[in-house]
C-alpha cells in the first residue's frame, strides 16, 4: 500500500489518498486549536496519543457492532480507514453540562442530565459550527429523516459504550462530538461512524478529584496536557506505566571492540 497526495487538511488531521482503492490515510497531527480556530499551539507527542487512543475506542466499538471508518493504525501517527463523505454536522452527546451548553443556557456548570442530550452543530468553522434543529438538517438536505433516526440511536450505543469503558477507569465521560460519513462508492449510501474519538474530542474528568483529562487543559490554558492524554491511555491500558511518548534520541552508539578469542 502506497500513500499518495494530500486531499484535505484539517485543523488536526490530515487525509492522504492511497493506492488501495476506497480507502485513504488519516494522519494525526500535533496542532491543537480551540475557540474555532483563534487559539492555537503545537503540542508535541497529541498526534500520536490521539492515534492509539481512537484506535482502541474504535475498535472496541466495532466490536460491539458499531461500524465505523477504522481499518488498522499504520504508524504512531497514521491510519488506514475506509473512505466516506462526511456528512457536515458535529454530532454533540452530553451527559453533564460544561462548556458552551452552559454559556448558551446560563445552566449550572456540572449539572448532571437526566437522560443524555443529543445536538447537532453545522459543521463549517466559517460559521463558527452553529448550533442547529433536526429541521434545518432536512430544510436544507443535509441528511434525511432515516438517516438521523438510525444515527440517534448509534449516538445512543456509543454513549452507554463509552460511559462504560471510561467509567470502568475511574473517569467521567462528560460529552463528547462525533462524525458520520456515506461510504463512498456503495449502492447502499451507508453510513459509518467516522473521524476519531479521543481527549481532543470528549470531554474526561477524573471520576474521584474531576481533574479535567481533555483538551479543556489547553482551552484554559490549564497545562499538562500530555501528562493528562498519557493518564487516559494509561487508565485504558494502552500505554505502559514508562512509555514515553515522545520519539526517544539515542545516544549514537560508541564503537565497541571486540576482545579476541585467545
Ligand atoms: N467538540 C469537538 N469539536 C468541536 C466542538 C466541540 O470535538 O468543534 C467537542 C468538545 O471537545 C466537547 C463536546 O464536543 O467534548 C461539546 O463541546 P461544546 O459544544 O461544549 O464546545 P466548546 O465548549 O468546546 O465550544
Amino acid at each position: 500500500m502506497k500513500k499518495g497526495k494530500k486531499l484535505y487538511e484539517g485543523k488536526a488531521k490530515i487525509i492522504y489518498a492511497c493506492s488501495e482503492k476506497n480507502y485513504v490515510i488519516q494522519h494525526f497531527k500535533d496542532d491543537a486549536t480551540a475557540f474555532n480556530n483563534q487559539k492555537k499551539s503545537i503540542i508535541e507527542g497529541k498526534g500520536i496519543l490521539n492515534n492509539r487512543i481512537s484506535e482502541h475506542i474504535l475498535t472496541y466499538l466495532s466490536q460491539v457492532g458499531i461500524k465505523n471508518h477504522l481499518v488498522k493504525r499504520i504508524n504512531m501517527r497514521e491510519q488506514l480507514i475506509q473512505h466516506v463523505n462526511i456528512i457536515p454536522i458535529e454530532f454533540i452527546v452530553r451527559n453533564i453540562a460544561t462548556g458552551s451548553l452552559t454559556k448558551r443556557l446560563g445552566i449550572e456548570d456540572g449539572t448532571v442530565l437526566d437522560e443524555p442530550l443529543i445536538e447537532y452543530c453545522l459543521k463549517d468553522d466559517g460559521l463558527g459550527d452553529p448550533l442547529i434543529s433536526k429541521e434545518h438538517i432536512f430544510t436544507f438536505k443535509w441528511a434525511t429523516k432515516k438517516e438521523i433516526e438510525k444515527i440517534d440511536k448509534q449516538l445512543h450505543r456509543i454513549n452507554d459504550f463509552l460511559v462504560g469503558l471510561f467509567r470502568g477507569v475511574g473517569i467521567k465521560l462528560v460529552d463528547f462530538k462525533v462524525e458520520f460519513g456515506r461510504l463512498k462508492n456503495n449502492n447502499k449510501n451507508e453510513i459509518i461512524l467516522a473521524d476519531e474519538i479521543s481527549p481532543d474530542t470528549c470531554r474526561l474528568w477524573d471520576m474521584d478529584t474531576e481533574k479535567k483529562l481533555d483538551k479543556d487543559r489547553f482551552r484554559k490554558n490549564l497545562g499538562n496536557l500530555i501528562e493528562a492524554y498519557q493518564d487516559v491511555a494509561r487508565r485504558l491500558g494502552i500505554l505502559h506505566e514508562q512509555s514515553n511518548i515522545r520519539p526517544l534520541k539515542f545516544p549514537k552508539p560508541k564503537a565497541v571492540k571486540l576482545k579476541k578469542n585467545k
